[in-house]
């Protein structure tokens, strides 16, 4: 007899008990209240802990729940399920449509992840009257996708470690070759946007191998770590530093502008390891051979400009170790001028030859001297007398403009003090400061010290301070040399004219004399321009009760024109060159 659907209808309760009794899944039915109807095997066992299936009926979870917690009351972990499986059957009642949950809970002591489908169960005219659900186990697919989770975390770790390792030097942890030819390609690119400059400097230490032949590769580690530190003090966040290997090294130095700024950087990384090298109970001393490729001009590729930039090295190392070279000989030769000078003017400040020479500033009227501007000179023994002009920028750049400002501060008030006491009359003194010297917190200590021991008369000093520097930071500025002027000391604005100035600050500023550039007065009075210009100065001063001096004046006809339009005071060839102390004597005798 064939088997046909009527006999599986006829079978229908039978069946389905079958089928969901041996089911590894959960399957129950509930009513509202959220209690049994029916319950298979699966839940009994795995969930409940019921007898049998004919337990839970009219009962709820948290019964269960309750009976094994108390069962088990010295293991409070043991059993958490039951409040939330009731929370779950009025979600769907509320919502009235099938949901799907994630429930877990301890059972047993173990925790257990359960995949939960709930859905609503209808009576014949479609009124909800319980729910009926499934539950599976997949604690172990939990487990699973997690362990997987882990592993592939790992493994990210891994290759990132991986790719660090491959893009640096295990030693010092600087990028190696890889990732410094990817920057230095990158400089290029954007240098090549931007119309700038890269420079690319292939460093080699002096005498390596023999260090580590004598003190072993030990010693020889450690040299370059400790070099390698002192390097990177001297390099800016958005430069490399880069270890290709042994002790050769590779600097990039982005946006540079002109080889001054290169040279600036090999004195101060020469400088930075110059000093002693102690390693273990070792003194060793390390010098370097430094070759500089620049971007466009000595190549275009990253890898012309390597390969240049370890041409200029051996040329350096050719000229005996201890030294750098450009691959472009101009530029080669431009930066050992800088580096010479720069090096020369440190052991100028050593060796004190630095002196001071005087310019008289005469009233033109009167024809009396009324005063001196001190100007430093540098007096080098082999080059001669050097004038400012060649070496003011070099110390500013090498942040030495402070200390020569103090010591031509300190020698002119000494040579000042030791004419008044000669019974001369010099007028006042005037003494140019740098804006960063207003910036150091200890000048007016620096000052009040210095006038203490020189028991000096304030009233005679004057500093002069350009136009636009004190324009880079007005506030500060007058802030500062309100301190200064309540010192007794007076203050004029040099190369007047020549920066933007600012009228508003101008009236705050505690100024008592404006100096007329040279630049206005050289072609007076036949410049229409400078004939304005020069008019609106001295107007301008005895609006705002300034005194007023022109510089620069070399001709008579260049005084008449001031004396005519009321500028008295004036500084100039006409009178006098800036000379030495020894000269200013013999001045100041003919005046007596
Ligand atoms: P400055 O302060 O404008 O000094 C005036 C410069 O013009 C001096 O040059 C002076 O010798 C020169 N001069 C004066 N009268 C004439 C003239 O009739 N004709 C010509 N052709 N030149 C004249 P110097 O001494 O070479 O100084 C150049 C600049 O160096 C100074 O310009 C000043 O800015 C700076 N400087 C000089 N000494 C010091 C100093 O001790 N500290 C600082 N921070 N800067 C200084
Ligand atoms: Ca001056
Ligand atoms: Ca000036």
């Amino acid at each position: 007899m064939p088997f046909e659907l009527k006999d599986l209808q006829e079978h229908n309760s039978e069946l389905l008990n079958l089928l969901t009794q041996h089911l590894p899944d959960m399957l129950w039915v509930k009513d509202l209240e959220g209690k049994y109807v029916y319950a298979n095997q699966a839940i009994c066992d795995g969930l409940l802990m019921a007898k049998d299936v004919n337990e839970p009926i009219g009962k709820g979870d948290v019964f269960f729940a309750l009976r094994e917690r108390e069962a088990h009351q010295d293991k409070p972990d043991w059993h958490t399920f039951g409040e939330l499986c009731f929370n779950s059957d009025i979600d769907v009642i509320e919502q009235n449509k099938a949901m799907k949950f994630e429930e877990y809970g301890n059972v047993k002591g173990k925790l257990m992840y359960l995949e939960v489908y709930k859905a609503p169960f209808y009576n014949k005219k479609g009124e909800i009257i319980g729910t009926v659900g499934a539950g599976r186990d997949i604690t172990q697919l939990k487990k699973i996708q997690s362990d997987l989770q882990r592993s592939l975390k790992k493994l990210d770790d891994q290759r990132e470690a991986l790719d660090y390792q491959a893009n640096h030097d295990k030693l010092t942890d600087l990028p190696n070759r890889v990732l410094f030819l990817d920057r230095l390609y990158q400089s290029i690119i954007l240098a090549q946007r931007n119309k700038q400059k890269v420079a690319l400097l292939f460093i080699d230490l002096d005498h390596f191998k023999e260090i580590n032949d004598s003190f072993g590769h030990d010693i020889g580690d450690k040299i370059l770590l400790e070099f390698t530190k002192r390097i990177h003090t001297k390099i800016l966040p958005t430069d490399t530093l880069s270890r290709l290997g042994g002790d050769e090294f590779c600097v990039i130095l982005n946006d540079i502008n002109d080889v001054e700024t290169i040279s600036i950087f090999i004195s101060e990384i020469v400088e930075v390891c110059k000093g002693a090298f102690m390693v273990d109970t070792q003194v060793l001393y390390v010098s370097m051979s430094i070759g500089v490729a620049v971007y466009p001009n000595d190549g275009e590729s990253a890898r012309t400009l390597l390969k240049n930039a370890d041409t200029a090295m051996y040329k350096a190392k050719d000229n005996g170790r201890n030294t750098y070279a450009f691959y472009d000989e101009e530029m080669s030769s431009k930066a050992m001028e800088r580096i010479y000078l720069e090096t020369e003017l440190r052991k100028a400040f050593v060796n004190d030859h630095l002196c001071v020479y005087f310019q008289p500033q005469m009233n033109a009227l009167t024809n009396e001297l009324i005063g001196m501007e001190a100007l430093v000179r540098w007096e080098h023994p082999t080059m001669g007398l050097i004038f400012p002009n060649k070496f003011i920028p070099l110390a500013e750049a090498a942040g030495l403009i402070v200390e020569l400002d103090r010591i031509v501060i300190t020698k002119a008030i000494a040579q000042y003090k030791k004419w008044k006491l000669a019974g001369y009359k010099p007028g006042k003194i005037s003494i140019n400061l740098t804006a960063k010297q207003l910036e150091e917190d200890d000048f007016i200590s620096f000052l009040t010290t210095l006038f203490a021991s020189k028991k000096c008369i304030h009233e005679n000093i004057e500093f002069e301070v350009t136009e636009s520097q004190i324009m880079k930071n007005p506030e500060k500025s007058i802030a500062i040399l309100k301190q200064i002027n309540e010192l007794g000391i007076s203050i004029a604005i040099d190369d007047f004219g020549t920066g933007y100035s600012s009228l508003a600050y101008l009236k705050k500023l505690p100024i008592n004399k404006l100096k007329i550039d040279k630049s206005f007065i050289d072609d007076l009075p036949n410049n229409s321009d400078d004939v304005i210009i020069t008019k609106s100065i001295i107007s301008l001063c005895e609006n705002l009760n300034l005194s007023v001096l022109a510089e620069g004046v070399e001709t008579i006809e260049q005084r008449d024109f001031l004396l005519e339009n009321g500028c008295h005071l004036i500084q100039g060839y006409l009178y006098s060159k800036a000379v030495n102390a020894q000269d200013m004597t013999k001045i100041l005798q003919a005046k007596v």
